[in-house]
């Protein structure tokens, strides 16, 4: 019997296919492993990434389209936000069944267009192709005026992080428990999940003062564990920041919202090692790197919190 892609899982499968590929162009900054590649291109710096979403692993036929097209944007400009980028041009490849209703890819369309204005770029071509699952796959390139990679991380910085965690995970919940008569709370959760905004808004400030940066789109431990390799990391749980919703829809089940910030993914906020006080630009402070070596995430009292890192192929 043979190996199958699930005995590596997804992150030593990369590094495996990876050997395969020699890259000895000068100009290539980084390729795999970060966020973006980057290239650099005359005085500028390109940033290239592609994300797909496929229908059962990331999102049901029963979600509206507009909230798909809006967030297959959003998760890759998510990508070039993080690295104080701004996005350029996008490809598209559609693979659908045969027998899907057109009114489905139209929607799917209105939320693509919806976010194209939104962050303010194009979608300039693509390619279509039948499949038996709906799939999306956009890639994106973007510009950025200095590199900034997700793991260069030095002893003494600090870590903040934008916006509120866990509210994604909390919303698919609500959404999987096909819930009737959602109260408001219910469906900004849900909101959050199916429409979330990628924090473009934050580039340029990433730009100026980030160390080492990256979005949350697997899950704040999981993340900041890919960012923290070979360093030891103290993370202030108390200063996760959590939005009302979560905490209410927490209290109202007798579960723990922290757990939910720790460990929930698609959030798409920003994961920033700065040595410059980003509290003052709308950031919570969230942790500090507190020595070389041990690979390991640790909370004010010292105690060890395991990332359990989502893993696509296992
Ligand atoms: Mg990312």
């Amino acid at each position: 019997m043979g190996f199958k892609v699930s005995d590596l899982g997804e992150f030593g499968l990369i590094e495996h296919l990876t050997r395969f590929i020699k890259n000895n162009d000068q100009s290539i900054i980084r390729d795999f492993g970060d966020d973006t590649a980057f290239v650099r291109l005359g005085n500028e710096i390109l940033l290239f990434t592609v994300d797909t979403l496929v229908e059962n692993v990331h999102f049901l036929r029963k979600y509206p389209p507009e909230a798909v097209g809006w967030k297959l944007v959003s998760v890759n400009v998510s990508d070039i936000a993080a690295k104080g980028g701004k996005p350029l041009y996008g490809l598209i490849t559609l693979a659908l069944p045969k027998d899907l209703e057109l009114s489905y890819v139209e929607g799917i369309y209105k939320g693509i267009s919806q976010a194209l204005d939104f962050y303010n770029f194009s979608l300039i071509g693509g390619n279509t192709t039948s499949s038996e699952k709906l799939c999306l796959d956009l890639s994106l390139v973007g510009t950025a005026k200095r590199v900034i990679f997700r793991d260069n991380f030095k002893v003494g910085q600090k870590i903040y992080v934008s916006g509120t965690l866990g509210d994604s995970l909390a919303g698919l919940e609500i959404l999987l428990s096909g819930k009737e008569n959602l109260e408001p709370y219910e469906r900004k959760l849900i909101e959050r999940h199916l429409k979330p905004v990628a924090r473009l808004d934050l580039s340029s400030i990433v730009e100026k003062f980030a160390s080492a940066s990256m979005d949350i789109s697997d899950g704040f431990l999981s993340d900041l564990s890919k960012m923290a390799k070979n360093k030891t990391v103290k993370v202030f749980t108390k200063n996760i920041p959590l939005s009302e919703e979560l905490k209410l829809y927490c209290s109202k089940r007798g579960k723990n919202p922290i757990n939910y910030a720790l460990k929930g993914g698609e959030d798409y906020q920003l994961l920033v090692a700065s040595d410059i006080d980003l509290t003052l630009y709308g950031f919570t402070l969230v942790g500090e790197v507190l020595s070389e070596g041990g690979s390991k995430i640790v909370d004010e009292h010292g105690k060890e919190l395991k990332a359990k890192c989502f893993d696509h192929l296992k």
